[in-house]
């Protein structure tokens, strides 16, 4: 914004207006300025030209004195609240200069000022918010010691820090979270320069807007002060001085743009890294748990499978469940307890999910109120998602499972506030504050009072009029009003000769002429009077509403968590029973052992029938690491995914997706999945992949689960190969000893069952027939024979002549080269007979196949005869 500046500088002379767009720009240099002029909000200078390119307007200019143009875009008023949405969206930061004084009424220039500003972490207007994602605000404070971060979530109050339990852990787990809640903006203690590696990371990752080394937003006696007006002591008292900090600064910078005390945050979540389970970003990502990796949508992760919250609120909480699946049996098995207990009772759930589905985002609602953004629409929502709260707490007063007596008993119904607002308000308030018709009849004397008047204004109306024509003569007199000249008498053209003379003209149309009267005159007076001060008064009192509500904030707020909680843990009752999952026993043992396992996200894309269930087995003793082969799109990595996807909603205290189900609970997942292409970030995927090992191998513990899946692939062969072997053998052995599975082309790795310790061979098992390849899915003890990458790149649909060749070659290498390690001590087992079905339908898509592939413009009618031959030839064995 340097430039800004320096433009500013040079006009020495500027006109008033300009003068006094320069001192407002002063304060608001990192903001795009929004300066009311007329009817319009206007941009200049660079501001003009980033708004007129983000939000396609036309770029024009004007004079500011000295022969100096400035670049200049617009936008309407009544629309400015559409455009702020798009600039913040984008991550820009905006201010709002208003006319602070009536133009009219003014002596020379307009006062102006920032009466309001937007910024991407800081938002509170739902509009401009999507519901079921949370927004947040973060603070890094770097210090002596760890790294501190704190994030706020400005709708609806929430404040969260995570206090690392060493400092090896710190920088990692800040990583970690800040991946994990994806900040829309980040406020940083020193210059972007000083940690270039997290800048880069949020900027690329989460398309953050970073402000590093802003104002004196971390500076202690600021912090104090503010930290001690707005949050409970002994709550501050437990925290480290950079997490303070980090907090302070949070509540600062919500000073500074809120222009109010930020007493609203009052909820501040101190975590521990022990409670939850940690998804580093990369695991996060690769298992797909809210967004796909390719196309980053919902459809197809985990969420998208679990997702039936009810409500905006439930559905935030979901997302922070998946987020930190728990760590500590106790609350898992409470969890458990009570979505067991719902799944029993189908007609207790479907009661209470049905009273939920009325509640509306009772959350941002408060912060509404808090924030002063209320309008008395937002209090009629906030009043009719009170109202099911009765019936939710009678449905709930005879459970059992302890978390929800527990919400029994929290759930606070605000019965006081609910019955307030509700006789207070109108059915349907309108959108306008200003312009009365909120307050309902029989709530307030005066407010009844004036629309009385108003309402026998009207009946005034028509006795003016039956004076008037009697006096007159005119039958056809009319007594009439209109927006724009009042009051009239319409008298038609044909009747005006008969017009007295104190009739004063006052609008001619084609068929009649308009008069005012000083009776109607006076009329008119009293009308407008009383209806100005039936709109201030209606205002006045909305305006205690909304005052009544922040005050109730606290309660609000706990009895929307209550709610949340109650959406999620019924979502899970709901979507365990309709997906046919089980309740998982889970302990601290180190044992993983799951039977008909299912991936929940892949069952969905294939019907049913058709998804082959799998075991899984995995202790830290003998049984430490499968190894994985099996022709590509066998299934090996939708079975490994599938391991980590139960035990992750295992500790979300939901069913899972198989027969039966034994968790020993997991400290932290890692994953080495695929090549995810981050080019973006221009890290090779090779190094990538190293990078993810690496991390892998110095951080995991016997508690982990750790995922490989084809590593080595990105470089040569024996290269590839020989890491791999070394990360199994390490993965393995005693100094990491962690629950692993292990997926790989290189066959030759088999040889290390035997060898080395806790390793175990499984194929996923395929078969050939002829040429071709059949799938069967399904996981079995013992190496792979073969690759089967012809027969892939076959069904792959690579052309005939290239798939002969690479046969002739394949035979060449294997009569040229001696397997360069021991072949694999398990041969392949037979298919069992529950694969016979699958093999038809196997075969059914081999002939499709043939028919598919058949070119008909190039085939000869020997050809043609063959290929029948065979086609038939093939059913006939079958
Ligand atoms: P690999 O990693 O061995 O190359 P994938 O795990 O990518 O194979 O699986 C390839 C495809 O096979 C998946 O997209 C899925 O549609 C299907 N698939 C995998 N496992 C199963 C299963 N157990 N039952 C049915 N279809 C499956
Ligand atoms: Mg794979």
């Amino acid at each position: 914004m340097a430039t800004i500046l320096e433009k500013l500088a040079d006009l020495k002379e500027a006109t008033p207006m300009m003068q006094q767009y320069i001192d407002v720009k002063k304060g608001y240099q990192d903001y795009i300025l929004m300066y009311r002029l007329g009817d319009f909000y206007e941009m200049f200078f660079d501001d003009a030209v980033i708004a007129s390119k983000a939000l396609e307007l036309t770029l024009t200019g004007r004079d500011c004195g000295n022969d100096c143009r400035a670049a200049m875009c617009g936008v309407p008023f009544h629309k400015v609240d559409v455009y702020i949405g798009k600039l913040v969206e984008k991550g820009y930061k905006v201010a709002i200069c208003e006319q602070t004084e009536n133009p009219a009424e003014a002596k020379g220039l307009v006062r102006r000022e920032v009466i309001r500003v937007i910024t991407p972490g800081t938002v509170t207007d739902s509009t401009m918010l999507p519901d079921q994602t949370s927004n947040y605000l973060a603070a890094i404070c770097f210090g002596e010691g760890m790294p501190a971060v704190a994030f706020a979530d400005v709708s609806t109050g929430q404040v969260y820090t995570t206090i690392p339990s060493n400092e090896k852990e710190a920088e990692r787990l800040l990583l970690s979270s800040l991946g994990n809640y994806a900040p829309r903006e980040v406020l940083i203690n020193i210059a972007e320069s000083g940690c270039r590696d997290i800048c880069d990371f949020l900027t690329m990752r989460c398309g953050t807007l970073i402000s590093a080394n802003r104002g004196n937003l971390f500076d202690a006696a600021v912090v104090r002060e503010l930290t001690s007006q707005c949050l409970p002591a002994e709550q501050t008292k437990k925290l480290p001085h950079a997490s303070l900090l980090a907090v302070g600064a949070l509540l600062g910078y919500l000073k500074e743009t809120q222009m109010l005390m930020p007493t609203f945050l009052r909820e501040l979540h101190i975590y521990t890294d022990k409670q939850y389970m940690e998804l580093d970003l990369s695991t996060f990502r690769n298992l797909e748990l809210i967004e796909t990796l390719r196309d980053r949508e919902k459809r197809g992760t985990l969420l998208w499978v679990m997702d039936h919250t009810c409500t905006a609120m439930g559905g935030r909480e979901l997302r922070v469940w998946l987020r930190q699946p728990l760590r500590e049996v106790a609350p898992i098995r409470m969890r458990q307890k009570a979505v067991s207990e719902l799944v029993a009772s189908y007609l207790c759930r479907e009661n209470l999910r049905e009273m939920l589905s009325h509640i509306l985002d009772i959350e941002r609602l408060t912060a509404k109120a808090v924030y002063g953004t209320a309008n008395a629409r937002d209090l009629r929502a906030l009043a009719e998602s009170l109202k099911p709260i009765p019936a939710i707490r009678q449905q709930l007063a005879e459970v059992e499972s302890p978390a929800l007596q527990q919400i029994w008993l929290e759930l606070d119904p605000l019965t006081d506030l609910c019955t307030l607002l509700d006789q207070a308000l109108v059915d349907n308030p309108p959108l306008t504050i200003r312009e009365g018709g909120m307050i309902r009849e029989g709530y307030h004397q005066y407010v009844d009072q004036y629309r009385d008047m108003l309402s026998s204004g009207g009946n005034w109306m028509k006795s003016i009029e039956a004076n008037e024509i009697e006096r007159t003569g005119i039958r056809t007199l009319k007594v009439g009003y209109n927006k724009v000249f009042g009051y009239y008498i319409e008298v038609t053209k044909s009747q005006i000769h008969l017009v007295p003379d104190h009739y004063v003209r006052k609008q001619t149309l084609t068929g009649c002429e308009r008069y005012i009267t000083e009776e109607l005159k006076e009329m008119e007076a009293t009308v407008t009077s009383a209806s100005d001060k039936l709109c201030a008064l209606e205002y006045e009192l909305f305006s205690a509403l909304k005052d009544r509500v922040a005050e109730a904030s606290d309660r609000l707020q706990k009895t929307a968590s209550k709610l949340a909680m109650l959406d999620v843990l019924s979502t899970f009752a709901d979507i365990s029973s309709k997906n046919n999952y089980v309740c998982p026993e889970v302990d601290d043992s180190d044992v993983i052992s799951i039977r008909d396992g299912r991936h929940p996200v892949v069952e969905k894309f294939t019907s049913n029938s058709y998804f082959v269930p799998n075991d899984t087995s995995l202790d830290t003793k003998g049984h430490r690491m499968m190894l994985i082969t099996g022709p590509n799109m066998a299934g090996k990595s939708t079975y490994m995914r599938q391991v980590a996807l139960i035990v992750i909603m295992a500790q979300m205290g939901c069913f899972v997706p198989a027969s039966e189900a034994r968790i020993g609970v997991v400290d932290r997942i890692f994953t080495r999945v695929g090549a995810s292409d981050d080019l973006a970030s221009g890290t090779s995927t090779f190094m990538l992949e190293m990078n993810e090992v690496a991390n892998i191998l110095r951080s995991a513990t016997k508690k982990s689960l750790v995922i490989y899946d084809e590593v080595g692939r990105g470089t040569s062969t024996y290269d590839g190969m020989s890491i791999a072997r070394a990360v199994v053998e390490y993965t393995a052995s005693g100094k990491l000893g962690a629950r692993a599975m292990f997926a790989t082309h290189y066959h030759e790795l088999t040889a290390l069952e035997g060898i080395c310790d806790g390793v175990i061979n499984y194929h996923i098992a395929a078969k050939k027939r002829n040429d071709d390849i059949i799938f069967l899915r399904k996981i079995v003890r013992g190496a792979t024979d073969d690759s089967y990458g012809i027969e892939v790149a076959k069904l792959a649909g690579v052309p005939n002549e290239v798939v002969k060749r690479a046969r002739e070659v394949l035979r060449e290498i294997e009569r040229e080269t001696p397997s360069v390690m021991p072949s694999a001590p398990h041969p392949v087992s037979p298919a069992e007979p529950d694969m016979l079905l699958q093999l038809r339908q196997s075969e059914a898509e081999e002939i499709a196949d043939m028919i598919r592939h058949a070119d008909l413009n190039t085939i000869t009618p020997i050809e043609a005869m063959n290929l029948l031959f065979s086609l038939k030839k093939k059913l006939s064995t079958e």
